[in-house]
């Protein structure tokens, strides 16, 4: 294949590595900057769903991400006692699309390098600037270093400087709570994806691959209040229904990561001149769907396939946004909504959000899951 020009990634997250892998099969010579001397091995776990497999199929980077997975037989969500409030069985699932899975992100960024190959990636190389023309980018970096490639891919994440420096960006506004997050050993017997509702609070349960589990622990909180390893989620979840109080038991402070979250509204454009999002850089979203990597994944599939199939680099990076903008919404509006009922606190608002979830047609929720995981360039 002809190399149609030369790419500079900003981020080696899952964004930056899958569309690093894409942009190679568009015929692109990638080279992707990470701020960080190492691939993060931070994050605890995270979950992945149908749509975002199929977008690495489709760049041919699903098999590596997969051995390092396990897929969940189904989802649930359960009341700070135990009681189901709402359950999609593994059969349900398939029939909307597929299971989840749920894996390590450290690991997942480990199988998108190894298939990148580790000589296409610089770390300790922050970016700081971007200037975009007609027919090219400009990359500053930290100490002075300039690298002008043919496109720019801003691939750094919920606080892109990429986007700051494109004039793209909206102003972060923040999601209301903190959440708590940690992957630990502890063995587990198969059980579906879990949610777990108590008041404002919310508690999550994903089996890993080799007797691991990453749980959540989600609080309305001010933003900056909690660090990192050094504080853990409120006692109450202690008295939740099992097992939640052991695995909380089983994981040292220093291991818990903590992250207050934030979104900001969607961005008119993804692009200017030869300078494009994707990922947390193009739409900022609150982690409530747990669709933030299959989002990314799926921003590098179609970007990749619009860019290859014509000469036109503009008009195939708006062709991409116009793909992408609305299905990005979609997740994004979505989360919004999931972080606010799950925020309701009182008596009342509690029962009614257990009613909704109840009374809620499974019709009605199968088609929202089929629309969600239906992937297509
Ligand atoms: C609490 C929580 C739970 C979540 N759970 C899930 C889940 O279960 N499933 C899911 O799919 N998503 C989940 N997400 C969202 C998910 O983490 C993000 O959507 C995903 O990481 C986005 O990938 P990204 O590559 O766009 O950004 P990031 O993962 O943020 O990667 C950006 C990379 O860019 C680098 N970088 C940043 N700035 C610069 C710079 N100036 N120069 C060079 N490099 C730079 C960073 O070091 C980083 O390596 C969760 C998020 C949170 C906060």
């Amino acid at each position: 294949m002809t190399v149609r020009g030369t790419a500079v990634v900003i981020g080696a997250g899952p964004a930056g590595l899958a569309t690093a892998i894409a942009l190679r099969g568009a015929g692109f010579d990638p080279v992707v900057y990470e701020r960080q001397a190492r691939l993060s091995a931070e994050g605890g776990g995270l979950t992945l769903w149908p749509n975002g497999l199929a977008a690495l199929a489709s760049i041919g980077a699903d098999r590596e991400v997969r051995e390092r997975a396990l897929p969940s037989p189904g989802t649930a969500m359960r009341a700070a006692n135990g009681r189901t409030l709402y359950e999609m069985s593994a059969a349900d699932m398939e029939r909307v699309g597929g299971c989840g899975v749920a894996m390590h992100r450290g690991e997942l960024v480990a199988a998108l390098a190894g298939r990148l190959g580790s000589d296409a990636i610089r770390f300790g190389a922050t970016c700081v600037d971007v200037r975009s023309d007609a027919s090219g980018a400009t990359v500053g970096f930290e100490g002075g270093e300039r690298v002008r490639a043919t496109l720019v891919v801003g691939a750094d994440g919920i606080r892109s400087q990429v986007r700051t420096a494109c004039g793209l960006g909206r102003p972060l506004r923040y999601g209301g709570s903190t959440v708590w997050r940690a992957a630990v050993r502890y063995r587990l017997p198969e059980l579906p994806g879990l949610l777990t509702l108590g008041g404002p609070n919310q508690f999550g349960i994903w089996r890993l691959p080799g007797d691991r589990v990453y749980w959540f622990a989600s609080v309305p909180a001010p933003p900056g209040r909690y660090r990192s390893g050094q504080s853990r989620p409120p006692e109450e979840f202690a008295r939740w229904h099992d097992p939640i109080g052991a695995l909380l038991d089983a994981t040292p402070t220093d291991e818990i990561i903590v992250t207050d979250v934030y979104d900001s509204g969607p961005l008119s454009s993804w692009s200017a001149d030869r300078v494009v999002l994707v990922g947390d850089a193009a739409h900022p979203s609150l982690p409530h769907m747990g669709q933030g990597t299959s989002q990314a994944f799926e921003d590098a599939a179609v970007l990749a396939d619009r860019l290859a199939a014509g000469s036109d680099i503009s008009a195939a990076l708006r062709g991409y946004h116009e793909r992408r903008r609305d299905r990005a919404r979609s997740a994004w509006a979505q989360a919004r909504m999931l972080a606010r009922v799950g925020a309701w606190r009182g008596g009342f608002s509690c029962w009614l959000r257990e009613r909704m979830m109840a009374a809620a047609p499974a019709r009605v929720q199968a088609g929202q899951l089929h629309r969600m995981f239906a992937f297509r360039t």
